[in-house]
C-alpha cells in the first residue's frame, strides 16, 4: 500500500513531466499521449464504465476481467500482464484483485492509477448481528477472524464515492494528456450529475422501507447500506469465495426469520445455492441484486446506472419500502 502512495505522490509532483515519461515507458510506439487518445485498461467494469465516461473519445478503454467471470478471481494470462506494462493507464482497485495488485507493482510503474485512493475506503463491517446474537464471544470471533481489518473494496455500490473517482480519474488524465484536460473535465462533471441524482433517487426510494436488514450473497454491499441506512448482511464474506460453515448458515436463517427478512438476495455471477439454502430455511423468497462487478446478458440494465436503478426496485420491493 505504502509503494502505491508513494507512487502516487510522486506522479503528482512529476505531473508536467507524467506524459513524457509514459511514453517513453510503454515503448514510444506513437500510441497514447502522443496521438491525443489514451490507452486504458480497468480491473473490471465499473472502473472501466468510469474511464469511459471521463475519457469519452479521447480514450480507448478496455477490461482486465472478461465479460461475465467473477471480478474477484481475476487471474491474468501473459498476454494481459504484457498490456498493463504497455497501457497508458492501469486504472485498478488496490486490494480488490489480488493477480491485478501483483501486476500494478511489477509492470504498472507510474501509469498504475489505484481507484482506491479516492473512494475513501472503509474497513469491512465486523458481523454485528451475530457478536449480538452469540453470547459465546469466543465462538464469535473465531468464526469472523477472516473479515477483521479487512477493507471493503465496493466503494461503487455509493454513488457519490463513484463520483469522486470520476473526478480524480480526469485529473490524472489530464497529467497524462493537458490538452485535453478540459474535456476530461467537463465529461467528470457530467458523470458526477448522472450519479448524483441516481443518489438522490435512492435516497428517496430507500428511506422508508419496513425491513431494514439486508441479506446479500456476499458482502459487497456494505457502502450502499452506510449511505441508505439499510444494515448489510453478507451471507459470504468481502470476496464470495469466503464461503459460510453450516453453522453460520443456521444463524443467518435465524436472523431472517427474527428481522421478518422476506426477501434474500443472490447475485448474477455467483452460484445462488448458498443464498437459497438460507432463504429456504427462513421461508424467505430470493430475488437477485448486482453487486456490479461484471455485466452479462443477463445483468438487469447496460450500464452501471441502468442496473443500479434494477437494484434500486429490487430493494424497494424486497425491503417493502413505501
Ligand atoms: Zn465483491
Amino acid at each position: 500500500m505504502s509503494t502505491h502512495v508513494a507512487r502516487w505522490t510522486a506522479t503528482l509532483a512529476a505531473a508536467s513531466t507524467a506524459a513524457l515519461l509514459t511514453g517513453c515507458g510503454s515503448g514510444d510506439e506513437g500510441t497514447g499521449a502522443d496521438s491525443g487518445e489514451l490507452t486504458v485498461l480497468a480491473g473490471f467494469y465499473p472502473l472501466e464504465w468510469t474511464a469511459a465516461r471521463v475519457g469519452g473519445d479521447l480514450v480507448s478503454v478496455s477490461s482486465l476481467t472478461p465479460p461475465g467471470a467473477e471480478a474477484h478471481d481475476l487471474e491474468l494470462a501473459p498476454q494481459d500482464v504484457a498490456a498493463v506494462s504497455e497501457a497508458d493507464l492501469l486504472v485498478y482497485l488496490d486490494g480488490f484483485q489480488p493477480a491485478l495488485d501483483e501486476a500494478a507493482d511489477s509492470e504498472g510503474g507510474d501509469h498504475a492509477w489505484d481507484a482506491g485512493q479516492a473512494a475513501d475506503l472503509l474497513a469491512g463491517e465486523a458481523d454485528e448481528h451475530e457478536e449480538e446474537e452469540h453470547a459465546d464471544e469466543e465462538h464469535a470471533e473465531e468464526e469472523h477472524a477472516h473479515e477483521d481489518g479487512a477493507v471493503d473494496p465496493h466503494f461503487w455500490l455509493d454513488p457519490t464515492r463513484l463520483a469522486s473517482v470520476g473526478d480524480a480519474l480526469a485529473d490524472r488524465m489530464a497529467e497524462l494528456n493537458p490538452d485535453n484536460a478540459s474535456t476530461y473535465e467537463a465529461n467528470a462533471a457530467a458523470l458526477r450529475a448522472d450519479l448524483e441524482a441516481l443518489d438522490q433517487e435512492m435516497e428517496t426510494g430507500l428511506s422508508n422501507c419496513s425491513v431494514s436488514t439486508v441479506v446479500t450473497g456476499h458482502d459487497a454491499f456494505g457502502y450502499l447500506g452506510a449511505r441508505y441506512g439499510l444494515e448489510v448482511v453478507g451471507i459470504s464474506g468481502l470476496s464470495p469465495s469466503q464461503e459460510p460453515s453450516a453453522s453460520q448458515l443456521a444463524e443467518l436463517a435465524t436472523l431472517v426469520r427474527e428481522r421478518g427478512v422476506t426477501t434474500v438476495y443472490t447475485e448474477t455471477l455467483v452460484d445462488p445455492a448458498v443464498a437459497e439454502t438460507v432463504a429456504e430455511e427462513a421461508g424467505a423468497r430470493t430475488a437477485v441484486l448486482d453487486p456490479i462487478e461484471g455485466l452479462t446478458d443477463e445483468s438487469d440494465g447496460e450500464d452501471y446506472l441502468q442496473v443500479m436503478r434494477a437494484n434500486l426496485a429490487t430493494l424497494q420491493e424486497g425491503q417493502s419500502c413505501s
